[in-house]
């Protein structure tokens, strides 16, 4: 793991409960879904607090590899650049080391990953190998209009805290609320990349709706709504399912 710093997420704030039948049930294995720019990140900053999950998220790892010069990062850079998906079998098992790890012993948010139907299907295949299961696939739906609008003022500290320009804007032009870093645009945020990156969602990422909608995993939030708002719904659904589990 010492490649992908980002791979340690933040400590689960139940880890304290040792009984491991209990943990079984309330495991809570979540996976963020939705076009580029629908607020991903934004979303799962806040569940990461709420739920006190381990947070995944394969785009900061990738960019964190391609800034370090690791193996990863040489492998992944040109795909990104153009806007294109890295293969398959370069991701997938960064992204399955991650969820063996101890830290996501207990449950974990996903955020970028599965993108592709074989990334899906072996991330099913290799939790049901250990007796686990995806809780809830979280699709926060947004427009393209709306998206080309989102991504083009988004703006990002180094350690990944998202902003935007008009919609979410530090307090301080230009530097992280957070800790004062400079204020980046991602190089993949330039409108004609984000054309590509939205054709991209389209044609490889959407069809895992269908897919774990078959699968009744799916669970849909409209992306339009104001950060808040979003974040209510998806947090109410979630601890509903948690609820329900533990029934
Ligand atoms: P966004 O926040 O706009 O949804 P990400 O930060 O998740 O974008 O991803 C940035 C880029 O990293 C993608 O355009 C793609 O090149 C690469 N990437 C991220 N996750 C994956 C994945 N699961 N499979 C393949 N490529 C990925
Ligand atoms: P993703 O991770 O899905 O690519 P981000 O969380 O990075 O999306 O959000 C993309 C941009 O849109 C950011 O600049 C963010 O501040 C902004 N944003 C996120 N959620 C909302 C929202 N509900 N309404 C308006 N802007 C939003």
């Amino acid at each position: 793991m010492a490649d992908f710093p980002e791979v340690r997420g933040q400590q689960a704030a139940h880890s304290n409960v040792p009984a491991i039948a209990e943990q079984a049930v309330s495991e809570l294995n979540l996976i963020l879904v939705g076009p580029p720019g629908a607020g991903k990140g934004t979303q799962a900053e806040k569940l990461t607090e709420d739920f006190g999950l381990p947070y995944y998220a394969t785009g900061n790892i990738l960019r964190d590899a391609v800034a370090q010069g690791t193996e990863l990062g040489k492998k992944a850079k040109e795909y990104m650049d153009a806007g294109d998906l890295v293969p398959d079998e370069v991701i997938i098992g960064v992204i399955l080391e991650a969820l063996a790890s101890d830290e996501a012993a207990e449950g974990f948010l996903l955020d970028g990953f599965p993108r592709t139907v074989p990334q899906a299907d072996a991330l099913g295949a290799a939790l049901q190998d250990v007796g686990r299961k995806i809780s809830a696939v979280l699709l926060i739906d947004v427009p393209d209009e709306v998206i080309v609008k989102r991504l083009s003022g988004r703006r990002v500290s180094r350690a990944g805290r998202v902003y935007h320009v008009d919609f979410d804007p530090p307090k301080q032009e230009g530097r992280c609320d957070l800790d004062g870093s400079e204020l980046i645009q991602r190089d993949d945020d330039k409108p004609e990349t984000i054309r590509k990156r939205l054709a991209v969602y389209h044609d490889q990422t959407e069809p895992l709706v269908d897919y774990y909608e078959g699968r009744n995993l799916l669970r849909r939030f409209d992306g339009t709504r104001t950060p808040t708002e979003v974040h209510d719904h998806i947090r109410a659904t979630v601890a509903t399912l948690r609820l329900e589990d533990e029934l």
